[in-house]
Order: C-alpha cells, then structure tokens, then sequence
C-alpha cells in the first residue's frame, strides 16, 4: 500500500523525537505554514534542515513552492534525503550538504528561514541577507531557546548555555537595531522572529 503523506510526516516526527532531533514545535511550523501561504512565498532558503520536515511542511504549502535548504550533519543530510524522496520532493527540495558559513548562494528568495546553531543567527543573517529579495523575511526560530532566554542567567548552570543565551539577546538587539528591516518577535512555539526587509526608499 502506498502511504499518504500525513503517514510519512508522522513517521518523521517519530524518528526525530526518538533521535532528539530538535524540528520545529507543531505551533511553530502552523504560524510558518500559514505565513507562506498568506504573502505567496514561492522560494526559500532553510539554514539547518536537519532531517527534512520543516522543508517538507514548507514545500506541501503550494505546488510551486521551492526550497534550498543547508545541513551540515552528514547523518541528518541523508535521513533528509530519505524523507524528501518519500514524499517525492526532490524537484522542489533542493539539499545542500555543508557548513552554510562556508555556503555561497546565488539565488535570490522571498523567504530565508534560519534554523541553524543559535549562536550564530547574527553570522548567518549577515551572510544571507545579500540572497534576500526586496521585501522578503527572514524568520529565525527558537528566539526563546526552550524558554531560557527569559530565565535569570544566575540559574542557568551550563556555561555553555548561558553562552548560547547572551548570543540570542545579542541578536534580538541587533535585529532591532537594523534600520532595514521591521522585526517582530511573536510567542509562538519556542519564539520566533519575522524581519521584514524595506523597500528601498520606503518607510
Ligand atoms: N529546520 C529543522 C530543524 C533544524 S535543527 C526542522 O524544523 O525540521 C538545526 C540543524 O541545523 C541541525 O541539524 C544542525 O546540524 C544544523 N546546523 C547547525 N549549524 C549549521 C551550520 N553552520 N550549517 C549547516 N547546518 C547547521
Ligand atoms: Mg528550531
């Protein structure tokens, strides 16, 4: 029997909750969804797919939708590839293995969806933003970083989580420090920030 869509995506999510694989919350891929519907968005570029389901969520949107999407987990990078051929994506799901800090796109799209290691959010705007169309978004998830990112730090125990903390406030200053864009942070899923580029000579 030929399974639906609906059975492959389950069995994604099972896969990723079994291998700790940190997809997005079900609320965060809703409000995404719903987004690229209401704008029309119809190419965008993933920083981090991980096994391939907020691609796939993405790529079900509309039949002409396309991403490219950057992984640099040889393990995810082939599960991913697995699970785009499942859902028989691959004419609109574009995989490319690498670090994306190392990536050099030529493309321009309406969306760039960052979901790679938070750290480096400011590094990864930076790089990418040249691949943003006027009036594209960028959205970054997990703004909150499992809630911790308005936790006292005092109670964060790990060094290095307290790092990755400080490096996301760093990054809400400096999205709301870029003239050019309008970025709003909504309290959906783990947080997530939509920038909005201007238009040049707009408000
Ligand atoms: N967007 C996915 C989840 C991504 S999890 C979903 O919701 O389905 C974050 C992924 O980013 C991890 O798999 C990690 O390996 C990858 N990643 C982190 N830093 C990266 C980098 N510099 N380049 C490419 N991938 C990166
Ligand atoms: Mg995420």
């Amino acid at each position: 029997m030929v399974k639906s869509n609906y059975a492959h995506i389950k069995e994604i999510k099972e896969y990723a909750i079994e291998n700790k694989i940190p997809i997005m919350q079900s609320d965060g891929i809703d409000f995404l969804t719903t987004f690229i519907i209401k704008h029309q968005i119809k190419n965008v570029l993933e920083i981090g797919t991980a096994i391939g389901y907020s691609a796939i969520m993405m790529a079900l949107c509309s039949p002409n939708l396309k991403v490219t999407t950057i992984e640099r987990d040889e393990t995810r990078y082939l599960e991913a590839i697995k699970n785009i051929k499942k859902l028989n994506l691959e004419d609109r799901i574009t995989l490319i293995f690498n670090d994306a800090l190392k990536t050099r796109i030529e493309d321009k799209y309406d969306l760039i969806f960052i979901d790679a290691a938070k750290a480096q959010n400011i590094k990864f705007f930076e790089l990418f933003e040249r691949n943003l169309k006027e009036g594209g978004f960028i959205i970054t998830d997990n703004m909150y970083f499992h809630g911790l990112v308005h936790k006292n730090e005092k109670e964060i125990k790990s060094r290095n989580v307290r790092g990755i903390v400080r490096k996301i406030k760093d990054y809400i200053t400096f999205l709301k420090n870029n003239d050019n864009y309008n970025t709003t942070i909504y309290d959906i899923g783990d947080g997530i920030a939509v920038s909005e580029k201007k238009s040049k000579g707009g408000v």
